[in-house]
């Protein structure tokens, strides 16, 4: 069982108010909020380790590496990867993707065709839209059923002679739905297409295994799973990255530079140009070194717990539209109440101290396929408590009820 005084004690922020009440921080999926130990380690790299990497001989560069090149093990730990040549850092997900979306689309040629689905944050699908432009390619999307499951049928039939890639999120960051990805992933290997899935919302609360998983990339984000900003991981099979072509070019990704003829690095260095931000590097560390103190398997059946009173709690006032009800299901609730608009809703709920997202959450078509503009999504984390859902179905009720 977690110890959650102890937990929260790790967090000043969650100490404070909002409008003089007590913030109550339910906008998990949108980004996690991040303990002390791992603030504690940001403020240490500037003050004691601060020099750049891969490139001195001296002590304070070696130091800076060795914590990088530690993070890269103890990532590949963490998602079981074969090797650490298979661990690229980003800037995050949105990287992540963006860099396998551009060097493979130099692979691709007109007529060829990319799956995705409909649950996609813009995050899988514009990167794809702007090189299936430029290729003219086809994107096609899975549907959804109205609980917010992909069909598995329809998916299959999608695949052509021309199908060339299938990117998915393991996670819905909308519907909370935990997508078969082992499954879809075996489908698409029977007809030998690679897959990427974007792992942002499944990070922070399900064990990872990539060899189990067998998928061809991962992407993921330091900052949804307690980790800072601005540091992300690209897993990707060790014969696809050698295959792919660099994504940006600079210091760090080379080989050997003349105007002749430049060689890149060894992976994956190859994919990593320019100076990564070590000192986030070193912070999503001491992320990983939380997540596993507390066990990934004990924050997920915590989060279910609340998952089931926020649901249940919901669904008691009258006119509420839950959407995602998916068995398989992440701690993210979004939920509509009659025709009260997700904004107005967000901003009296801001008033009472409850910080939700509102709106399309980077899924517009998403939102197209339901039918509705905008919704308010509560998502949860390991520092969340039953007080806290308790309070929050009755700030919605008492919202609802001014209108
Ligand atoms: C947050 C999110 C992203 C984008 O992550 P960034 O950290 O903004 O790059 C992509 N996909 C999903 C499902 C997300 O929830």
């Amino acid at each position: 069982m977690l110890d959650l005084d102890n937990i929260r004690s790790e967090y000043p922020i969650l100490g404070r108010t909002v409008e003089g009440r007590p913030l109550v921080y339910l906008d998990n999926a949108a980004t996690s909020l991040t303990p002390d130990r791992v603030v504690r380690v940001i403020n240490e790299m500037y003050h004691c380790h601060k020099a750049n990497v891969h490139r001195g001989v001296h002590t304070l560069s070696q130091e800076a590496t060795d914590l990088v090149e530690t993070t890269r093990e103890k990532v590949r730990q963490h998602i079981n990867a074969q090797s650490i040549e298979e661990i690229v850092f980003t800037r995050g997900t949105t990287e992540s993707i963006n860099l396998v979306a551009s060097s493979l689309g130099d692979m691709l040629q007109h007529g060829d065709e990319i799956i995705l689905t409909v649950m996609e944050h813009h995050s899988n699908i514009v990167p794809w839209q702007l090189i299936g432009r430029r290729k003219r390619v086809r994107i096609r999307a899975v549907p959804i059923s109205d609980d917010g499951q992909l069909n598995l049928e329809a998916y299959e039939d999608m695949f052509t002679e021309n199908t060339r890639f299938v990117a998915l999120a393991h996670v819905s960051n909308v519907l909370g739905t935990v997508n078969p990805v082992k499954q879809m992933i075996n489908i698409a290997h029977r007809h030998d297409v690679p897959v990427l899935i974007d792992g942002a919302q499944a990070a922070p609360h399900l064990p990872l295994d990539m060899q189990a998983l067998d998928c061809d990339f991962y992407a993921m984000s330091s900052h949804k799973m307690y980790g800072p900003t601005g540091v992300g991981v690209l897993y990707g099979k060790r014969k696809w990255l050698e295959k792919l072509p660099p994504y940006q070019g600079g210091g760090e990704m080379i080989g050997h530079v003349s105007f002749d003829n430049t060689t890149f690095a060894d992976l994956p260095f190859k994919f990593e140009a320019g100076t990564p931000d070590y000192v986030g590097i070193a912070a999503l560390s001491q992320a990983i070194d939380f997540i596993n103190e507390l066990g990934i398997e004990n924050i997920a059946a915590h989060e279910q717990q609340l998952l089931q009173a926020l649901t249940r709690g919901l669904l008691e006032i009258d006119g509420t539209r839950i959407y995602g009800t998916a068995r398989d299901k992440g701690a993210v609730v979004s939920f509509l109440v009659r025709d009260i608009n997700s904004y107005d809703m967000g901003l009296l709920l801001d008033k009472l101290g409850f910080a939700v997202r509102t709106g399309h959450h980077c899924a517009q078509p998403l939102m197209a396929r339901y039918g509705v503009t905008g919704m308010v999504r509560a998502s949860l984390a390991v520092y969340n408590t039953l007080d806290e859902i308790n309070a929050f179905v009755a700030a919605v009720r008492r919202v609802a009820s001014m209108f």
